[in-house]
């Protein structure tokens, strides 16, 4: 490996691994300028401390992209869970649609709250006012009709779980919300980047590379766990879905990973 690609691939790990801002949150705002207090811990697994598991996530949804998800990983035989949206499901049958694919599978598939409004743009405003913020999951899980007390947050990769508390001070006031009222907090371990047309940034040899090395560097936040992050709308073209295809076949191949959704996850309170 000549000494560009050794920097290449170190800067692409330097900006996976300090990626805790979503890049949609990127686009519509200015990054936040915040001291990122955080406290974390690894956790060991209290299921298979063998097997490593993965947990792809899809957020935003339903959006143009979230067909060749569902498809995708129906083809492979592959679990994910998606974070959908309130506003996105409800504003048309078409979203609806893909609401119902996704509830059609419940072997392969986990649907989760990820707001009802996705702040509308307005993250700082949208964290400073946790008592609204909290009632917005609260229409989105109405919404939605989950049946899994598991979010994500819009644009922040914080978590609060029985055993992870991770998070900028900034949404802290908010998962102490949560928290209270039943729900667990899921952020993601490494994310694959979009460009601002939304077509993913990294390729998807790199990310199973980068997976791989997560796993092998124990740079997750629990031990032989590690959560994905994607948009659905990166995946919206076929050259793109067909990337995604990729990735999991590569992450299949070894026959090292069991793909899991994330009511699995190790410490999630009940
Ligand atoms: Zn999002």
């Amino acid at each position: 490996m000549s000494i560009w690609s050794l920097f290449y691939l170190i800067s692409q790990c330097l900006i996976l691994w300090f990626s805790a801002i979503e890049p949609d949150a990127r686009q519509t705002e200015q990054p936040i300028k915040q001291p990122i207090a955080q406290e974390q811990q690894l956790t060991q697994s209290p299921l298979d401390s063998t097997s490593k598991y993965l947990y792809l996530s899809f957020d935003d949804g339903p959006l143009f992209g979230t067909s060749a998800c569902i498809s995708i990983c129906e083809n492979e035989n592959v679990q994910a869970t998606f974070f959908q949206i309130g506003l996105h499901q409800s504003r048309s049958n078409w979203g609806k649609n893909l609401y119902n694919r996704i509830l059609s599978r419940p072997d392969l598939f986990l649907l989760s709250n990820h707001s009802f409004s996705h702040t509308y743009g307005k993250y700082v405003q949208f964290y400073n006012q946790p008592d609204s913020a909290l009632a917005d999951f609260k229409q989105a899980a109405d919404v939605l009709k989950t049946t899994n007390n598991i979010v994500r947050l819009p644009g922040n990769n914080g978590w609060r779980t029985d055993s992870i508390q991770f998070s900028s001070k900034m949404v802290r006031p908010l998962l102490h919300k949560l928290d209270s009222a039943g729900f667990n907090v899921v952020g993601w371990d490494i994310e694959w980047n979009y460009t601002k047309k939304g077509r993913p940034i990294q390729s998807a040899a790199f990310m199973a590379k980068m997976v791989d090395s997560m796993f092998a560097h124990k740079a997750n936040k629990t031990k032989n766990h590690l959560v994905v992050l994607m948009h659905d709308h990166m995946f919206r073209n076929e050259a793109d879905s067909a990337q995604l295809l990729e990735f999991i076949q590569l992450l299949k191949s070894g026959n090292q990973y069991q793909f899991a959704r994330l009511d699995a996850y190790p410490g999630l309170k009940k």
